[in-house]
């Protein structure tokens, strides 16, 4: 339990799948001026240094963010542009060496004149110090609560939010099989305790049946609640190397995370033709090889 760290996937494709869907779901709710309150069940330490030693290790943020900055797209779709801006917000160079986890971009786009309220929780020992430590420099004040708690759990006594609008994002890391059922749970409860929530699910594309069934689950459960859906896909596919001779003492080969996806039910009605017009251009930057493609489905 614990040994997955954030820290080492930070800015990698599904990140960038992940906060792209984020950004463009709160600039649109943000746009009313009545409070919204955003919860982060699964909030991972904040911001991270792609130049730390884990980015270094994984690499991953090289064929995520970077490479995306780096490319220099000259006619950026509109919610590419807006995720670029905010990841450029937290740095002074052209090439970024901090990369905004979900906490940080949340609070970016809150606002304190509305009153909107953001609810974190982490459970590492580690990343809730760490949180806990980035979050007191953002200077938030009272907007911003952290707590080392069970994130599922504690969203059941958040809904329904004396505000009555709500983004939860829902993004576990997925290293106990359980954290699949538990997300369906969470996601069955949440609707029945506020139905018209906006809710994000992450979840990873990977040769594994809890994984393929996440996805159906959620629109059988978004069906059965008479509420709409949305659900983007990227896959970066496999790298097409030649591949190269194992030297003694090298660590195996291994692939890593080559697609996933986000499950929003309730979206807001422009993030399809956002997405539409975003995800083949991420494709084009990010794909890699074989397997590669997108997918953005809508139902409810
Ligand atoms: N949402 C973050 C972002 O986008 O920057 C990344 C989160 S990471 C994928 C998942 C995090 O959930 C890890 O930091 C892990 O320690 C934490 N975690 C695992 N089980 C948890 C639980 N039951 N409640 C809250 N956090 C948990």
């Amino acid at each position: 339990m614990f040994s997955y760290r954030h820290a080492f996937h930070a800015g990698n494709h599904a990140d960038v799948l992940k906060h792209l869907v984020l950004i463009a779901t709160l600039r649109h709710l943000t746009q009313k001026p009545t409070p919204l309150m955003a919860v982060d069940t699964h909030a991972g330490a904040g911001v991270y240094r792609l130049d730390g030693d884990q980015a270094e290790t994984s690499g991953e943020a090289q064929d995520g963010i970077v490479k995306l900055v780096a490319a220099g797209l000259a006619d950026p779709a509109p919610a590419l542009a807006d995720y670029l801006e905010v990841v450029a917000s937290f740095n002074r160079e052209d090439r970024p060496r901090l990369y905004p986890g979900s906490p940080f971009v949340i609070q970016k786009l809150l606002r304190a004149e509305a009153r909107d309220k953001l609810k974190l929780f982490e459970m590492h020992p580690t990343d809730i110090k760490a949180l806990v430590g980035h979050m007191a420099q953002l200077e938030a004040g009272r907007q911003v609560s952290v707590a080392r708690q069970d994130g599922f759990e504690s969203l059941k006594a958040l809904l329904p939010p004396p505000q009555r609008r709500a983004l939860v994002l829902i993004d576990p890391s997925y290293e106990i099989k359980s954290d699949y059922t538990k997300v369906s749970a969470c996601i069955q409860d949440s609707l029945k305790r506020f139905a018209t929530g906006t809710y994000l699910v992450w979840y990873p594309i990977i040769p594994r049946p809890e994984a393929h069934d996440l996805p159906r689950r959620l629109k059988t459960l978004a069906n059965q609640a008479g509420k709409p859906w949305l659900h983007a896909t990227l896959s970066v596919g496999q790298r097409d190397e030649a591949p190269q001779a194992q030297m003694p003492g090298d660590a195996p080969h291994r692939p890593g995370l080559t697609a996933s996806g986000m499950f929003v039910i309730n979206p807001p009605h422009t993030l399809k033709p956002v997405l539409a017009a975003a995800l083949p251009q991420l494709l084009q930057v990010l794909g890699r090889g074989r397997g590669k493609g997108q997918t953005l489905e809508s139902g409810g």
